[in-house]
């Protein structure tokens, strides 16, 4: 088999909260062809999860059961297969998408240059920033299932919310047809540019964090809710709700996903308490206590 297979991996090194157990096995695949072989060759009820770049993450500290498949810098193409369309594979990194973009005179995915992630997350959470977001940019998907069916799909054929996709049926992105429209790659630079300061000027962008924790709720922002508790530099373990971004949870360096976990659940009480409304998570909690 190509490829390579991880037993017993530590997970934290994949996440960018720097937190999580172990991998009962990981799956790395060389090409798209492996991970179609490798899924086949599973026994039909294994536990699947796919990990992209682990930048909307909680795993807990107990790990995850099953295989874990990770693609991130392994199933990665990038192809102009038209004048205005992109064929990405879903390991590529978002950061190399826009760039990709832009040096093929493309504008409509820059947002997607500050995003840390893979283009499969973003495909999966349907990542948006600065206005514009995932699926408003794209034309079709590749799917694979547990069995190694391979379908084509289009946008339509899926419901898409905010920072939710709807219609997986137990299945996951291999690549995606993105459309855009012609720009001029002198002025795509130059927003590009505008949009990454404009983020590190207000996010921690240098700590381990996972961007957003809570979903903005209907016509307010989680972060003005969670700075108006007070809540900016709160503590608990090695969790601490960030000074620059209230909606951001830093590990300190020693935090574990209990910590971070118990900061969610003390910030959503606050939020409740003081202004009535229940934050809904963005991350992704996944994998089992200690
Ligand atoms: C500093 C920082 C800033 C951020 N800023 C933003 C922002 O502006 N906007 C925003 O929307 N998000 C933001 N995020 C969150 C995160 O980057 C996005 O949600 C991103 O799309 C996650 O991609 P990922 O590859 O890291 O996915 P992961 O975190 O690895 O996984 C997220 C989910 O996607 C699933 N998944 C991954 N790959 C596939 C696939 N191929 N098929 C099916 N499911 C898959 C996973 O199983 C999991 O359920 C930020 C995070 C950080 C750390």
């Amino acid at each position: 088999m190509k490829g390579t297979l991880l037993k017993n991996e530590p997970l934290a090194k994949y996440t960018s909260w720097r937190v999580g157990g172990p991998a009962e096995q990981m799956y790395l695949p060389e090409s798209k062809q492996d991970l179609i072989e490798f899924l086949a060759s599973l026994p039909e009820d294994e536990k699947i999860f796919w990990l992209g770049l682990g930048s909307n993450l909680l795993v807990m500290d107990g790990g995850i059961r099953g295989t874990v498949i990770n693609t991130r810098k392994r199933i990665k193409e990038m192809d102009l297969i038209d004048s205005d369309k992109v064929y990405v594979e879903a390991g590529a990194g978002c950061a190399n998408v826009a760039r990709f973009c832009t040096q093929s005179g493309l504008t409509g995915a820059e947002f997607l240059a500050g995003i840390p992630g893979t283009m499969g997350g973003a495909l999966k959470m349907n990542a948006g920033a600065s206005g514009s977001e995932t699926w408003n940019i794209v034309e079709s998907v590749e799917m694979i299932n547990a069995t190694s069916q391979v379908t084509q799909k289009k946008a339509a054929d899926f419901e898409i919310g905010y920072r939710s996709v709807k219609g997986l049926n137990g299945e996951w992105f291999l690549s995606a047809v993105l459309r855009l429209n012609k720009g001029e790659s002198e002025t795509i630079q130059q927003k590009i540019k505008f949009l990454l300061k404009e983020r590190a000027n207000n996010q921690p962008t240098n700590k381990p964090t996972c961007g957003s924790v809570f979903k903005n709720p209907p016509g307010d922002y989680a972060a003005r809710l969670i700075e108006a508790c007070g809540l900016k530099g709160y503590v608990i373990g090695g969790a601490c709700v960030s000074e620059k971004h209230a909606n951001f949870i830093e590990n300190m360096g020693s935090a574990t996903a209990v910590d971070i976990e118990e900061l969610i659940v003390y910030i959503q009480q606050q939020v409740q308490q003081q202004h009535g409304i229940e934050l809904q998570t963005e991350v992704c909690k996944v994998g089992e206590a200690l």
